[in-house]
């Protein structure tokens, strides 16, 4: 059964149902820092196709199935789903004649759904799996590493967001840094220095060595 539908007159009536209490926003924030700092992506427009394949995750596009399936994928959801093969494995199945900022968001917001496990469609489920994709597109530290080296970005292009999702990105990083200004240092998160100090050094053209050198000193 695919992950994805429209939401219910009920769920649009009621946008306070697909809000997530706030610990969760928390968790789903260190899983996106640490599948960057994992996967060492450290620098803009973050991939989701290679986040897919990094992730073994197979990807389809509509187009290349048949008439009928087309069909049934287009029904079934005008963005994409997720499907998995006998096996269990996943497949992301995505509308590829989509605008591409829309279909980045797409493809980001189905392998959420894989990692973090969700296996029917629920509105919980497509407010984590939106949130963590927004946040993986632009994670406000990464944004921040910019903002720190000086450096004016255009959120839109420079991460490759839909107006929409930019305005979103936005927003997210205007509370990120309330958040960090009102708590002060001590509060920092580790995720969120070691992702923000990742970027700086890519922004810097630090090489391997001296990334090595520099992230055993900061942590030490
Ligand atoms: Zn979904």
């Amino acid at each position: 059964m695919p992950f994805c539908r429209l939401p219910t007159l009920l769920e649009l009536a009621n946008p306070q149902h697909r809000k997530l209490p706030h610990w969760r926003y928390e968790e789903i924030k260190c899983k996106a820092c640490d599948l960057l700092l994992d996967l060492h992506i450290d620098c803009f427009p973050i991939d989701p196709v290679a986040i897919a394949h990094r992730l073994g995750i197979k990807l389809r596009q509509y187009t290349e199935l048949s008439p009928e399936a087309q069909l049934a994928a287009s029904n079934a959801s005008t963005d994409g789903f997720t499907l998995k093969n006998p096996y269990g494995a996943p497949i992301i199945c995505y509308n590829d004649v989509m605008l591409k900022e829309r279909i980045r968001f797409t493809i980001m917001h189905e392998v959420w759904h894989v990692i973090l496990g969700h296996t029917e469609h629920s509105s919980l489920a497509e407010a984590e799996a939106n949130f963590a994709a927004g946040y993986t597109l632009a994670p406000p530290p990464a944004l921040h590493a910019y903002a720190m080296l000086g450096i004016d970005i255009d959120i839109m292009e420079t991460c490759q967001l839909s107006h929409e999702a930019s305005l979103n990105s936005q927003d997210r990083y205007r509370s990120w840094l309330r958040w960090h200004e009102g708590k002060g240092d001590e509060y920092r998160d580790i995720h969120d220095d070691n992702l923000e100090l990742s970027f700086i050094l890519h922004l810097l053209g630090a090489d391997t060595e001296e990334r090595e050198d520099i992230e055993k000193n900061t942590k030490a």
